[in-house]
Order: C-alpha cells, then sequence, then structure tokens
C-alpha cells in the first residue's frame, strides 16, 4: 500500500522507545516531520522530531545538557568563577525541577539559605574561602537532611563525597557506563 508523501516511514513506531532520559509516549498527530511526544526522566514532557531521537541529537528536554554544561564550566574552570558554578548547581538541585538531581534535593525539602542566593554570590564567596575552599573540593551538608546554609556546609574531597552519599535507587532504563555513552550529543 503506498502513502503519501507526508508519511515518510508509515513502519515506524516508537512509542515506548526510551531514548536517553526521554521515553516515547505517542506520535503526535500531523503530517509533514514525524514526532513524538516524550517523558523526560526529570518529568518534563517535550515534542520531538523522530530523527532527532533517532540520532541521539535530543536525549532529554533540556534538563541535561545544562547540566552537562554546567559541569564543564566547572571542570575546565569556565570564564566564571568556579565558585559560582558550585552555587549555581546547588540552587538548581533545589529549585529547579528539570534539573535531573532535583528529586534527592528540592523534592526532599532541601533548600539554599537566602544569605546565598545566587544576586549574593560575594557572600557565599567569601564564606566558601573563609572556610578553606581549595579547587577540587565539593561542598558538603553536614546533616543530609539539612539544607545548604554555613552553619551546615563544609568543604571535602569528591572521594569522601562518594563515600557518604545515600545509595540511588536503580533505574532500569539507565544503560551501564560503555566508551559511547562518553561521545553521545544531545
Ligand atoms: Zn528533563
Amino acid at each position: 500500500m503506498r502513502r503519501g508523501i507526508g508519511t515518510r516511514h508509515p513502519w515506524e513506531d516508537l512509542s515506548g522507545e526510551q531514548f536517553g532520559r526521554l521515553k516515547v509516549l505517542s506520535r503526535e498527530p500531523g503530517s509533514g516531520r514525524v514526532k513524538y511526544l516524550c517523558q523526560c526522566d526529570c518529568g518534563n514532557t517535550r515534542i520531538v522530531a523522530a530523527d532527532k531521537l533517532r540520532s541521539g541529537h535530543t536525549r532529554s528536554c533540556g534538563c541535561l545538557r545544562s547540566e552537562v554544561s554546567a559541569a564543564r564550566a566547572t571542570r575546565h574552570g569556565g570564564t566564571r568563577d568556579p565558585l559560582y558554578a558550585v552555587l549555581n548547581e546547588m540552587h538548581q538541585r533545589c529549585e529547579n525541577r528539570n534539573c535531573y538531581d532535583y528529586q534527592w534535593y528540592g523534592a526532599k525539602g532541601v533548600s539554599v539559605c537566602q544569605e546565598w542566593s545566587l544576586s549574593n554570590f560575594p557572600a557565599f564567596r567569601s564564606w566558601a574561602i573563609s572556610t578553606g575552599y581549595t579547587s577540587g573540593l565539593t561542598i558538603d551538608r553536614i546533616n543530609p537532611s539539612g539544607n545548604y546554609e554555613p552553619s551546615n556546609c563544609r568543604w571535602i574531597t569528591i572521594q569522601e563525597q562518594q563515600r557518604n552519599r545515600r545509595p540511588r535507587p536503580a533505574k532500569e532504563h539507565i544503560p551501564t557506563p560503555s566508551r559511547e555513552d562518553e561521545h553521545e550529543t544531545i
């Protein structure tokens, strides 16, 4: 049976498939480019063109991109003060529902104190310096269910933090890390 030009791939139905953080819910009606309604792990939904899913171009609602660029800025120093990235990520985890880590922070009621608002970066910076921040250290909450505030925070090494980290629930759709993942696009 021949179909019109609008349905280029009448055989394809990606519903139920997982692409990165996106789970395909249903095909969007309409002719032209084939698009799907997808649900991101972070809870957002987004309509994505089928070829963007297949090519690996789009692998999240956008939350992955912002996390990766924040991580990159921290790792390489970036153009900004690395401490700004630390503060920004803290706010993302606590306030941005699109942030992947929100489920372990904001969703659990963890917040950042008013003194450490993003617009008041110098206050955070001077606290950080006075409490012994050096490059390579990561911020840690002394009481893990407490908030980000001067009395509950200290600087520890990544290794120490990994030891303290609460185990995360296993998710079946997270692929085991492979060489390929290091080269993925978003
Ligand atoms: Zn997302």
